[in-house]
């Protein structure tokens, strides 16, 4: 496994290459907007693809499945469980983040997902502590939590691992992290975000600068992007390392185009006005119904949401640490955070684009 070489990239798109068969053609599979995607476990037990059953039945990695196929063989894949996708329809919000979900999975079969995926970096199971949890919950799920993390660590060396920060009460997290850290994790994110979003914004932005300034030697992702426009915020603001998300494939299936950070319907995008592969294309094929036009939809809404990862001078990522001697790593002295916005401006919910959509 080439894992001394795997990177992280600041902004971790969501790869729905199980179930969507245009993420394993080109353009998508010769992926090169960001050095690292996601997938999960979840996706591999959803899919019905035959391409799956084929390739488990070959014995292969879904990593070198698609590498075969053409996918960047540098290119890292992170496997997270899916856990959320399952634990937002228990809180009755995955309809409005744009999933529906239907089954859950055992940890037998999560780990039987990361060992057939060959990926470069695997999210350690956890639990949505919720920000209404009674103390003996958030206990249960703490120990699950940490027992998962040790059954994960037999099948997968440390520097591999992304541990998941959950709680929000800050001698929680410190004895998470002191756990975590004891066991040569350097890798961590911050989980539980969507939820705490809706909860309440001031909690989730004191939340986020507190688990920000307890990793600040340390690579920091964060689980769950509400909206688009957070990006900026997570990235410049907070100074966190990375995101991932799946608001981008979402926003595509609503076409959508994103100008900036913010999303419009793609009947008004002036494609001649981009310069990005997927315009060029798009400025040429006016069949807004082809698959041709989801992918390269797709990726003009990738490359500028990259594009705004690296604005205000914001560092280029920083490399992951791999070895746990290594901790020389600089940060950013210049961080300031600030609120974020709460006034809705440009701001758009899943939900959100779909009502512009419908009055539009
Ligand atoms: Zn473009």
């Amino acid at each position: 496994m080439g894992a001394k070489d795997a990177k992280l990239s600041r902004l971790i798109p969501k790869f729905h290459f199980c179930s969507v068969p245009l993420f394993r053609e080109a353009p998508l599979i010769n992926w090169t907007y960001t050095d690292a995607v996601l997938f999960t476990a979840y996706d591999v037990f959803r899919s019905h693809d035959f391409w799956l059953d084929e390739v488990v039945s070959s014995g292969a990695t879904l990593k070198k499945a698609l590498v075969d196929l053409g996918f960047p063989k540098n290119n890292s894949l992170v496997i997270d469980t899916g856990v959320f996708e399952m634990e937002a329809k228990k809180a009755g919000i995955s309809q409005e983040i744009g999933i529906d979900v239907d089954i859950e999975l055992t940890n037998a079969q999560i780990f039987e997902a990361y060992e057939l995926s060959g990926a470069d970096f695997f999210v350690a199971p956890d639990e949505i502590v919720l920000p209404t949890d009674k103390p003996n919950i958030i206990d249960e799920k703490i120990d699950l939590i940490k027992s998962n993390l040790l059954e994960l660590l037999d099948i997968v060396p440390a520097s591999q691992v992304v541990a998941v920060i959950q709680g929000l009460e800050q001698t929680l997290i410190e004895s998470l992290l002191d756990f975590y850290r004891e066991n040569g994790i350097r890798l961590f994110a911050a989980g539980g975000i969507i939820p705490l979003y809706k909860h309440d914004k001031e909690v989730f932005q004191k939340h986020l600068k507190y688990v920000r300034e307890t990793t600040r030697d340390d690579w920091l992702h964060i689980f769950g992007l509400p909206r688009i426009s957070l990006l900026s915020y997570y990235l410049h603001d907070l100074n966190v390392d990375s995101v991932d998300t799946s608001t981008i494939t979402y926003l595509t299936k609503q076409r959508m185009y994103l100008r900036g950070l913010k999303p419009e319907p793609v009947r008004l995008a002036k494609f001649e006005e981009c310069e990005c592969p997927g315009c060029t294309i798009l400025k040429e094929n006016k069949s807004s119904r082809s698959p041709e036009f989801f992918s390269n939809l797709y990726i003009h809404n990738i490359v500028t949401a990259v594009k705004e990862c690296f604005k205000n001078g914001a560092l280029s990522s920083k490399p992951v640490i791999l070895n746990t001697e290594d901790d020389s790593i600089a940060r950013n002295p210049n961080s300031s955070v600030k609120p974020i916005e709460v006034a809705d401006s440009g701001w758009m919910t899943a939900d959100e684009v779909l009502r512009a959509r419908k009055r539009g």
